[in-house]
């Protein structure tokens, strides 16, 4: 079982990537509306195919990414069926016990409420990962004071559910907000100042009722989004560029298909960023305008604005470069072409000579 950790700055979410590497199968768990882009890409980048998306718990410090992926690959969301008709969207109602199953890996749900009603800790079948949500957090755990939260319930969970796991088991938490970014059960039994060491019931409930937090901002926005498994609510899939079909790297770059610029060559404008001498040898797509990268910052001007621009190089790494510094100038109809003039011409895409 391979696990990629990501980060969302915004809400100090972490969302896991857990793919079974025989077969490419994986599991997202917990996942970000605003990081969905980055999400797929990583998918695409390592050739995975998405089984299901989880969710630790119906969140209320960020809208979960699982309709938006749901939608680009078909996968499953798995969450709670403690949350009953209210989740009634999610098509992978979890129990304790249930088996997720991805190749030849399996996350186990295990009920763990307190923090919510229907928090779950996933755990590998070899008892060596958990993914703890906001249940147990590192040298902390999730809040008790909101959406039917109980510490008294939350500290059974812990002592009973999560501190029942070797400790070597490696904890991978739903949030950090300091940095860290895993532990193990063995170091939070010893050194988790709510609930470890010595701490009992009454400590960790005084402890857990007295944390004096504000509101969470984002409630009453995330909890209804989440309870409709994060469809927007006009039910619209955001697009990345009205002008063609770009997407994101997981690199952050914009791309756009060659296939699709060669039948769209009216539509936008080529910037080629090349060399005059890469340029002659190799021929041009027709109609372009050519600049090269480290003229292009003192010759914005020169570029035609009444279309998309779609940068080209040898084999798209300076035209990614060049995208980056058209948008930095208030260019955002641009895209980089994916493989650059190689890739095109690989394809046997038209190219004339200069
Ligand atoms: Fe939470």
């Amino acid at each position: 079982m391979r696990v990629r950790q990501l980060y969302d700055a915004v809400s100090s979410t972490y969302t896991y990537l857990v793919a079974d590497p025989t077969t490419g199968e994986a599991v997202y768990i917990d996942t970000v509306f605003e990081q969905h882009l980055r999400d797929r890409a990583l998918l695409a980048e390592l050739g995975l195919r998405l089984v299901a998306v989880l969710d630790t718990h119906c969140h209320a410090d960020h809208v979960t990414g699982a309709w938006l992926l749901q939608q680009f690959t078909g996968c499953r969301y798995g969450v709670s069926r403690r949350y009953g008709e209210a989740l009634s969207c999610a098509d992978m109602p979890l129990d304790d016990g249930d088996v997720v199953a991805f190749g030849r890996s399996a996350l186990i749900a295990r009920a763990t409420p307190g923090h919510t009603d229907g928090c779950i800790t996933y755990v590998a079948a070899d008892e060596t990962v958990a993914f703890t949500g906001d249940a147990l957090l590192i040298r902390g755990a999730g809040r008790c004071d909101f959406q039917q939260g109980n510490a008294h319930t939350l500290y059974q969970s812990i002592k009973t559910r999560i501190f029942a796991l070797p400790d070597a088991c490696i904890v991978y938490p739903g949030h950090d907000y300091n940095g860290r970014t895993a532990s193990t059960i063995g170091e939070e039994r010893a050194h988790n100042p709510r609930i470890g060491g010595q701490a009992d019931e009454r400590d960790f409930v005084g402890f857990m009722e007295n944390l004096n937090l504000p509101h969470p901002k984002l409630i009453d926005h995330a909890v209804p989004a989440n309870l409709r498994c994060g469809r927007p609510e006009d039910g619209r899939v955001p697009e990345l560029a009205d002008w063609g079909p770009v997407r994101q790297t997981y690199a952050g770059v914009l791309e756009i298909e060659p296939e699709w610029v060669a039948q769209n060559l009216a539509r936008v404008q080529v910037l080629d960023v090349r060399q005059r001498m890469e340029q002659q040898a190799s021929g041009v797509i027709p109609g372009s305008c050519m600049i090269p990268l480290e003229e292009l910052r003192r010759r914005l001007a020169d570029v035609p604005r009444d279309r998309p621009i779609v940068a080209v190089c040898h084999a798209g790494m300076r035209s990614a470069q060049a995208t980056t510094l058209l948008r930095a100038a208030g260019i955002q109809a641009c895209a980089n072409l994916r493989g650059g003039v190689l890739l095109w011409s690989d394809l046997r895409l038209p190219l004339e000579q200069v």
